[in-house]
């Protein structure tokens, strides 16, 4: 038995499936899950002296990487001085001014500790401002694990089978309503059904939880729209695209401006930040300046600020995007090229250095298409990967990361890898 193998033994008497989080547990590829000795750059080393390439980047936490010298240097220098105050400090203000100006629709902002709190947060805002209840998501959309948003949630919960969790009440699930992503005749028919009823609509604006999914031509211009119509606040979830697909997030790319935004992940540099902010009028009704109550023992903790301080200055050099973008799209188009090779049919899409791929004929438009994709290939490939020293996020519907550490012959290497995988998947 390898080490891996023990400590996942020795897990799971402790630990609720042996994970603090359900697709580490890699049921939906079968096997075990490695257990992570260090990291560095581009790779992870496991218990057991494996090295892998990694593309899941703590879920896209890391966009530069593991243990990065520069946000390491921060992270001890933040906690030499102290790692939490219980009082404000400048590192707070220093994060939510560079926020600002990477993203100008979030005019005022609160740290929390991750991308759950702000997104619950977010939509509590919602619903105080328009005096409303009913929030509408799209299918396969994950906004974390709030009892509001476990409703059709994508990824996690799709792979274990669940449609909703049990424990989430049944009359606070009714106020969420679901439509497909990318229909905007769907979405139309709702606001004229129920527009006066709706506090908020919540979106991903490129879907990372389903696999990845990118926004129709003008999807998000119809939402912004009928929002406006109708007095309901469009929020974009930016908890995995925020300075992921470009340096102002998928709202730049989109050039959409949502209402409210919440952010996670990046924003605390592989640290447990998460924030939600917006339009001025918004967040001045969070408490202690509006009636929302919404507080945090260790939000905007100095340690973590000082994580996302530096790695956001790091994705600020000249091209840093640019390139992250071309590695990935290299990335994708190896993926494609090995597919066509082995005769599989496979879909990819990318924005920035986030992507996806799915073994099925595309294009994949929603989470109803996603869910047709060849999951036992998957699974099969997956395990080959890993063998191979690859590490692919251990289900078919969840996007992938290229970080600043992979380098191109690192993409060229992990092409080579995932293309004899395919092989092996396919063969047996
Ligand atoms: C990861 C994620 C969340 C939840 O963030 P946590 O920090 O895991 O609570 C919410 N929304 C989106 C879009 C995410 O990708």
């Amino acid at each position: 038995m390898s080490r891996s193998q023990e400590l996942f033994e020795r897990a799971k008497a402790v630990l609720p499936g042996g994970v603090n989080s359900p697709v580490r547990a890699f049921r939906a590829v079968g096997g075990t899950p490695f257990f992570v000795a260090r990291a560095a750059g581009a790779r992870l080393t496991d218990v057991d002296g494996r090295t892998y390439l990694d593309y899941v980047c703590s879920w896209g936490a890391l966009i530069l990487g593991h243990a990065h010298p520069a946000v390491l240097d921060a992270v001890r220098a933040a906690a030499a001085a102290g790692w939490t105050y219980g009082a404000p400090c400048e590192a707070e203000v220093e994060l939510a001014e560079r926020v600002r100006r990477r993203m100008p629709a979030v005019e005022m902002v609160r740290f929390v500790n991750s991308g759950t709190e702000a997104t619950m947060a977010a939509v509590r805002v919602a619903r105080a401002a328009t005096k409303r209840n009913v929030l509408l998501k799209f299918a396969g959309c994950y906004h974390g694990h709030a009892d509001s948003f476990l409703v059709k949630a994508g990824s996690g919960v799709a792979t274990l089978g669940l449609p909703d969790s049990p424990g989430v009440p049944g009359a606070l699930a009714e106020l969420t309503v679901t439509v497909p992503f990318n229909d905007a005749g769907a979405v139309q028919d709702l606001f004229r059904r129920r527009g006066d009823e709706l506090a908020a609509v919540i979106v991903e604006p490129y879907v990372g939880n389903a696999g990845f999914i990118a926004p129709e031509a003008g999807f998000h211009d119809t939402l912004r729209a009928l929002c406006d119509r109708h007095g309901a606040l469009l929020i974009f979830d930016e908890v995995m695209t925020g300075f992921r697909v470009a340096a102002g997030g998928a709202q730049e790319r989109l050039r959409v401006r949502a209402d409210l935004t919440t952010l996670g992940k990046i924003i605390g540099g592989g640290m447990p930040v998460g924030a939600y902010g917006g339009r001025a009028d918004l967040m001045r009704l969070v408490a202690p300046e509006g009636p929302v109550y919404q507080a945090g023992t260790l939000a905007g903790n100095p340690v973590a600020m000082a994580a996302g301080l530096a790695t956001l200055r790091e994705t600020e050099r000249p091209g840093f995007y640019e390139a992250l973008e071309r590695r990935t799209a290299r990335l994708v188009a190896g993926i494609g090229d090995a597919a066509r090779r082995h005769g599989v049919t496979v879909t990819t899409g990318h924005a920035g250095s986030m992507w996806g791929m799915y073994f099925a004929p595309g294009p994949v438009r929603n989470f109803a298409e996603a869910k047709a994709a060849d999951t036992a290939l998957f699974a099969r490939w997956h395990r080959a990967a890993l063998a191979r020293g690859v590490f692919l996020a251990p289900s078919a519907f969840e996007a992938g990361f290229v970080s600043s550490a992979h380098t191109d012959a690192d993409i060229d290497s992990t092409i080579t890898q995932l293309d004899a995988a395919l092989g092996e998947a396919r063969a047996r």
